[in-house]
């Protein structure tokens, strides 16, 4: 079994569910000690935070990921344990085998390899590990970034090893993410007999037109290489339940996942434009979850990893902007140069994730490949 594999499975076995890191990055923490890093924990409320760094020249190429998993959902469907990593077919089986804890595993035996034919490299390799970032995310990357901030250890490059491939291992990387933004919305009325309407004020009437209005609107034409931004209602409710009454409230929320071309702030503005265009009487509550990000195509990461991939996998990858969010927001709020690249995504959050046995390797060489061509010559 190569080292990768051992250690992918040693670190799958542990049921580190958000935000329990249960023990992962002791692990962690040990093979990069060895190798010569500096460990230090920033553990903060229930989440576990490991930083790690090896050298003090600029620049640092920062390894990002997440020990923790999401729930394993319906024990019974698994067709093996989700924290009994089992290979059946080339896949290893179990959760976090793609998201991805798979990829720690071979960011580190990257490192391993790396280190021993280069142990005078340039500039300083760092590993970012946190137990949060399947649930709130305050406690985690977030958190330990404001800490560097302060120290001034913000990296240069960060690679955040998510679930990035469709096909083929690297066919995709992501140098970008939309952001999300969420409004609960409250429509004011005023409750009253439905035969008595003059007497009441129907929240359901006063909401339908401008919430038509705002479901229809063309946000933006996309801001290449993003899709053009989304807006969908995911909740909306109105009345007692009896026919002859007039409700008091309409209550609902929409998320948007909005491309560079837009802040939170022209949205907000434009949705209670069209509120107020509309007469309604409301209260809305606004939640960024995260801003977009995107780091240009021409930057010296982004380039360094297409050509890297190019020259090791034989095929260009496609630049996405396509997901949910991950960490690598954060990041790029303090200016580092995101990409994110890890294994194939078809599985992640599932039961019977996987990822496959052998794009692991591929995964770990190329690790190793970016390290040679950003921090050697
Ligand atoms: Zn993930």
């Amino acid at each position: 079994m190569s080292a990768t594999l051992t250690l992918a499975k040693e670190i799958l076995s542990r049921p580190s569910i958000t935000p329990d890191d249960h023990g992962c990055q002791q692990i962690i923490a040990q093979r990069l000690k060895a190798i010569g890093f500096e460990i230090t924990d920033y553990p903060l409320n229930q989440v576990s935070n490991l930083w790690a760094k090896r050298g003090t020249q600029e620049p640092t190429l920062c390894f990002a990921g997440h020990t923790d998993v999401v729930p394993v959902g319906k024990e019974a469907d698994w067709l093996s344990p989700p924290f009994i990593p089992t290979i059946r077919d080339g896949k290893l089986y179990a959760r976090g085998a793609a998201d991805m804890k798979s990829s720690i595993a071979a960011m580190i035996t990257a490192c391993e390899r790396f280190i021993k034919k280069h142990p005078s490299h340039q500039g300083s390799i760092a590993f970012l590990i946190t137990s949060d970032e399947e649930g709130t995310a305050i406690d985690g990357t977030q958190a330990v970034l404001k800490q560097l901030k302060s120290l001034s250890q913000i990296p240069t490059w960060c690679l955040v090893g998510e679930a990035s491939s469709t096909d083929k291992l690297a066919d995709t990387i992501k140098v970008g993410r939309r952001g999300s933004l969420t409004a609960d919305v409250t429509v004011i009325g005023k409750q009253g007999h439905v035969a008595y309407p003059h007497l009441a004020k129907n929240p359901i009437h006063m909401a339908l037109k401008a919430l038509a209005e705002i479901a229809q609107t063309t946000w933006d034409l996309g801001y290449h290489p993003f899709p053009a931004t989304t807006l969908q209602f995911a909740n909306i409710h109105a009345g007692t339940g009896a026919n002859n009454v007039i409700p008091g409230i309409l209550e609902t929320n929409f998320n948007l996942r909005f491309s560079p071309a837009l802040t939170p702030e022209t949205i907000q503005q434009k949705v209670e434009t069209i509120l107020q265009q509309h007469d309604v009487e409301y209260e809305i509550k606004w939640r960024l979850s995260g801003k977009p990000f995107y780091t240009n195509v021409n930057s010296k990461l982004v380039q360094s990893v297409t050509e890297t991939i190019e020259r090791v996998l034989g095929y260009c990858p496609i630049h996405s902007t396509t997901g949910g969010t991950s960490d690598g927001r954060f990041f790029a709020e303090y200016g580092v140069q995101v990409v994110e690249i890890g294994p194939n995504n078809s599985s992640i959050h599932q039961v019977n994730e996987w990822i496959d046995v052998e794009e692991l390797e591929q995964l770990s060489h190329l690790y190793e490949a970016i390290l040679v061509d950003l921090l050697v010559r």
